[in-house]
């Protein structure tokens, strides 16, 4: 079922392979008209993104991040929605979370030749390219070297979270993430919740730190998850949102931006908190 609104999409500002230009063109295409791009640690692509926008009447680009955070043995990813490039504070925070991806990425690399996995480091650079860089551009090497045949088996095998040549990056807890936002003036959304530990404990601590809202219809997600997290987001008071998380990197069954079943009335809702937001004048 596909949807007028996708709120978690990536482009080559970080480990999606679509420009923000194509990505825009891609998510109006598919029918949506209210599109977040949120790309790792990065606003970098909303310039170009906007410019794209304007060549398509009616749709609405939102600018976003995503956050990496961390809980005890789990990772918790952040949306950030309505944060604006022109907020030099916003700027600052982000360019020192992507200079710690930097070593962290060295630092896997390294672990893999450790282990006689000889992919180079300039080589995964060379992939990211401007962009943030993250562990999809290694797993990119890994695969274009011929050690895996796609992304997901990098990670199955070595640098998921609790693979052997994981290594952590400085990031802010769940909490810290959610503060941060709300201070920039954005709305704070956890993505992709639903394989995370005790949400039951999670979800009233980030609601009680300011996050408004809360990733139901998310890429994959069967109905029963969809159902479970709908709950929570009812019991907690924590819009339902979601988004495809699309990067164009996991193969032919990836879902299309708006390809989720995010009914009307989430947009609407969103629209409504939205414009309750402190930033609306950075919008342009
Ligand atoms: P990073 O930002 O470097 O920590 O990498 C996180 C990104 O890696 C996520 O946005 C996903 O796109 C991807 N990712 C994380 N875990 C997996 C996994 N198990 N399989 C495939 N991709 C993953
Ligand atoms: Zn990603
Ligand atoms: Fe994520
Ligand atoms: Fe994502």
């Amino acid at each position: 079922m596909a949807s007028r609104g996708d709120f978690h999409t990536h482009s080559t500002a970080s480990d999606g392979v679509k420009t923000p230009t194509e990505l825009v063109d891609l998510a109006a295409g598919q029918g949506v008209v209210y599109h977040a791009l949120t790309d790792h640690d990065s606003t970098e692509g909303i310039v170009e993104a906007r410019r794209a926008a304007a060549r398509h009447p009616g749709y609405t680009l939102i600018p976003g991040v995503e956050m990496g955070t961390d809980i005890a043995g789990a990772e918790v990813h952040m949306l950030g929605l309505y944060l604006y490039p022109e907020d030099p504070e916003l700027q600052q925070a982000l360019a020192k979370l992507r200079e710690g991806r930097v070593g962290r990425g060295e630092g896997i690399v390294r672990k893999l030749r450790e282990m006689h996995i000889m992919i180079e480091w300039e080589r995964v650079q060379q992939i990211a390219g401007e962009a943030s860089v993250g562990r999809p551009h290694i797993a990119q090497a890994l695969v274009e070297a011929g050690y895996v045949s796609k992304v997901a088996e990098a990670f199955d095998k070595w640098i998921g979270r609790n693979g052997p040549a994981y290594v952590e990056r400085d990031k802010m807890t769940p909490a810290e993430s959610v503060q941060f936002i709300v201070q920039r003036g954005g709305l704070a959304c956890i993505a992709h919740p639903a394989d995370l530990p005790n949400l039951d404990a999670l979800l009233p601590e980030l609601k009680a730190a300011g996050m408004a809202a809360m990733e139901v219809y998310y890429k994959d997600y069967a109905p029963s998850v969809v159902q479970m997290l709908k709950q929570h987001a009812d019991r907690n008071e924590l819009l339902a949102l979601g988004g495809s998380d699309y990067h164009g990197i996991f193969g032919n069954d990836e879902k299309l931006p708006g390809n989720i079943p995010l009914p009307d009335s989430s947009i609407e809702r969103l629209l409504e908190l939205a414009a309750t937001l402190p930033n609306r004048q950075l919008a342009h």
